[in-house]
């Protein structure tokens, strides 16, 4: 837990009303300055005073990067557009229901109301050794104190650690790979466009972001085509209360079924790793394969191939077996057991 101190430290505000002009002042101020979406995770940041930048810049004038809009096949997000925008939009409801559901998951009315969706999929880890403020690998030290005997990592990762053993708390990330949606970024130089699952990074390309975003890069909208539009969506969120709670792990996947064969399927989890993962494994392995229990009990398996558990967090590698293992072959043949 973050510890309460008096007030904020001081900050110069800019609230640009362009894309353009958010992005002139990036540039001229490019360490110094922090993006301001929501401020849900912003502000825990700044009042804990955790992060003291000199400069904030808040993107909500910015009228460019709200709404939700059809383009060519598909949709494109801005990136300012509130969760609860996403949960009630009939387009998403309509043809891209996985992202729906991931959204609505996410914490409370209040929160969602106020949330972004750029700043969802941005957000930082919520280990609370380094929201505390603890000189940990991924704030510049060289000890991960979640990675100790006496570490409190129930709720860290079970793979591809690499020093931080954090995770990301995502909930709307995996339903993006799953629906291979684009993320687009704009700097100084120009426009790039990154597949979701190239947007999140983990410790091992930079420890200090769980995003490939740089100073100075601004992520403005995502865009969903319609290659997975109207197929069976599966999510599934498990958290440890139904309400205001991050995941402790999630799954996300659309399919395709021809007769009771699985002819085409993307399939994601978060909440196991730094990154949220895509499981191209798993999705190679049942392509052609009845959708029934018995594919999602090879499924499960052979997703959790290599995790490695901390101290108090076994639990998870059952939990991602069967949220796997749910999500291909169905809720009613799937148990709980380990
Ligand atoms: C109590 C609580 C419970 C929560 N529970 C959940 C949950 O269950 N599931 C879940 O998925 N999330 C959860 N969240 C996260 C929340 O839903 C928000 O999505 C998240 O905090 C950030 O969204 P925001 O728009 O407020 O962004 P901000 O907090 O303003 O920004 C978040 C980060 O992203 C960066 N950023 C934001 N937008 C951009 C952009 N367009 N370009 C570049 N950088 C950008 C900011 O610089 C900042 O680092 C919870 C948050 C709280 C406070
Ligand atoms: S898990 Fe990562 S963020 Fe948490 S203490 Fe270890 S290095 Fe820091």
């Amino acid at each position: 837990m973050a510890v309460i101190r008096d007030v904020m430290a001081e900050f110069e505000l800019l609230q640009p009303a362009s894309i353009a002009d958010a992005q002139k002042l990036l540039e001229r101020h490019g360490p110094d300055a922090w993006v301001m979406a929501g401020g849900m995770d912003s502000f825990d940041w700044l009042k804990d005073r955790i992060k003291k930048p000199k400069v904030v810049v808040d993107l909500s004038g910015v009228e460019e990067l709200r709404g939700i809009r059809t383009i060519g096949d598909g949709i494109e997000i801005g990136a300012m557009t509130t969760l609860t925008e996403v949960v009630n939009n009939p387009i998403i409801k309509q043809k891209y229901d996985l992202l729906a559901q991931a959204a609505e998951l996410v914490a409370s009315p209040q929160i969602r109301n106020q949330g972004t969706l750029g700043g969802n999929v941005t957000q930082d880890t919520r280990c609370w050794y380094y929201r505390g403020g603890w000189p940990c690998y991924r704030a510049g030290g060289n000890i991960c104190y979640a990675d100790t005997p006496e570490g409190r990592n129930r709720e860290h990762a079970i793979l591809h650690a690499d020093r931080c053993v954090a995770v990301n708390p995502s909930d709307c990330a995996p339903a993006l790979i799953a629906l291979d949606a684009q993320f687009v970024i704009r700097a100084a130089s120009g426009e790039r466009v990154v597949p979701a699952e190239e947007y999140f990074i983990g410790p091992d390309i930079d420890i200090t972001r769980l995003h490939t975003l740089r100073p100075g890069e601004l992520l403005t909208a995502i865009r969903i085509s319609s290659t997975w539009a109207g197929t069976k969506f599966y999510f599934e969120k498990v958290r440890d209360r139904n309400v205001w709670d991050f995941p402790l792990m999630n799954v996300a996947s659309a399919m395709v079924i021809s007769g009771d064969r699985i002819e085409r399927i993307r399939i994601a989890v978060n909440g196991a790793a730094a990154r949220p993962l895509r499981l191209k494994a798993v999705e190679d392995a049942v392509r052609g394969k009845p959708a029934n229990a018995e594919t999602g009990e090879m499924a499960g398996r052979l997703a959790v191939q290599g995790a490695i558990p901390l101290q108090f967090n076994a639990y998870k590698i059952p939990l991602m077996r069967n949220l796997v293992k749910r999500a291909i072959g169905g809720v009613e043949e799937a148990t709980w057991a380990s």
